[in-house]
């Protein structure tokens, strides 16, 4: 099984009726550009980089983060990145000497988490911000943000960056002018107002892991709720259809990046629902490819539309052993 699937790794990602899909790899440090590529990932499209505090009490600087985010664009060699700016503050806040004392009064997965910390940590921010784009003269670096909800979060983030590209032009840095900036969409209210989202960024990155954990009122780290954490719900199905949709009628590329993209029981319903770019671990890379061999989409589709209409658990369950079947 390991063999038959390690000969997938250099043939391209097609369906049976030709639709060509990306599949990319997630990454948290720099060591893991390796197993994107032994993985078969044509690029990465998620580098979590928050994971750049883990084990140390202090922020990495301007220019150790860019070093950080250069040895990943060039060792993926001219394959596109996608670098998210930190998403401190939630289940991963890796500083040793962050507040735990704060950490119980509060809920931090609604707290100032992400793209809302970055926003009130402007020195912090425009550190990242000028890393990645110094890292960007490098290789095809994509800009991601976590945890946007609002519209003048977006045009907050965007005036960000220009600062940032603005000191670097002044200072004489090359960086990419044109870089790509897209949003995650991880919080119910982005799937469902997707709209202000498409008017502002170039792309957009569903992260279910979230998306779920919040439209199901679920704490994704939490054992005593696991089993109700569930990717099938009805209402993420809808949230994740519609943010496709949606994307593709505006011709804005959407990926989905939280687990749900890595894993081949969905693979199937997710190109029914018109999804062409996934990004996973790295080792589920060849697993989602060997569905996506097997799968014609043209015959799917109509079966998934018809699934979508479903609200009943049991048959969605059911349609959906059938579409895998
Ligand atoms: C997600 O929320 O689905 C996601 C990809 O981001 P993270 O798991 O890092 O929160
Ligand atoms: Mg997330």
């Amino acid at each position: 099984e390991k063999t038959k699937l390690r000969q997938l790794k250099n043939s391209p990602a097609v369906t049976l009726d030709g639709i060509d899909v990306a599949l990319y790899a997630n990454i948290e440090l720099p060591g893991d550009v390796r197993d994107a590529l032994d993985g078969g990932a044509e690029g990465i499209g998620l580098f979590r980089t928050e994971f750049l505090f883990l084990d140390r009490g202090d922020m990495p600087d301007e220019q150790e983060q860019y070093e950080a985010y250069k040895k990943v664009v060039k060792g993926m060699g001219g394959r596109p990145v996608t670098i998210r700016t930190f998403d401190l503050g939630n289940d991963k806040d890796l500083r040793p000497d962050n507040n735990a004392n704060d950490r119980v009064k509060t809920n931090p997965a609604l707290g100032r988490r992400a793209i809302r910390l970055s926003l009130s940590e402007p020195k912090m921010f425009q550190t990242q911000l000028r890393a990645i784009l110094r890292a960007s003269k490098h290789g095809p670096i994509k800009l991601l943000i976590p945890m946007l909800a609002h519209a003048h979060e977006i045009d907050q983030t965007l005036a960000a960056l220009e600062q940032a590209k603005s000191s670097l032009r002044g200072e004489k840095v090359a960086f990419d002018e044109n870089i790509q900036v897209g949003g995650m969409i991880e919080i119910p209210a982005a799937a469902l107002a997707v709209g202000i989202f498409l008017r502002r960024l170039n792309f957009l990155s569903i992260g279910t892991n979230d998306l779920i954990q919040y439209t199901l009122a679920i704490d994704r780290s939490d054992e005593q709720v696991a089993n109700l954490y569930d990717p099938l719900h009805p209402a993420v199905l809808m949230l994740l259809a519609h943010t496709i949709s949606s994307a593709e009628k505006a011709g804005i590329p959407v990926s989905v990046c939280g687990e749900t993209a890595g894993d081949p029981k969905l693979t199937r319903l997710l190109l029914g629902m018109g999804l062409r770019t996934f990004s996973m671990h790295p080792s589920q890379v060849l697993k989602v490819k060997s569905r996506i061999l097997k799968s014609d989409v043209s015959e799917l589709a109509p079966n998934v539309r018809k699934m979508l209409r479903l609200d009943e658990p049991a048959k969605l369950r059911e349609a959906l052993e059938k579409l895998n079947g």
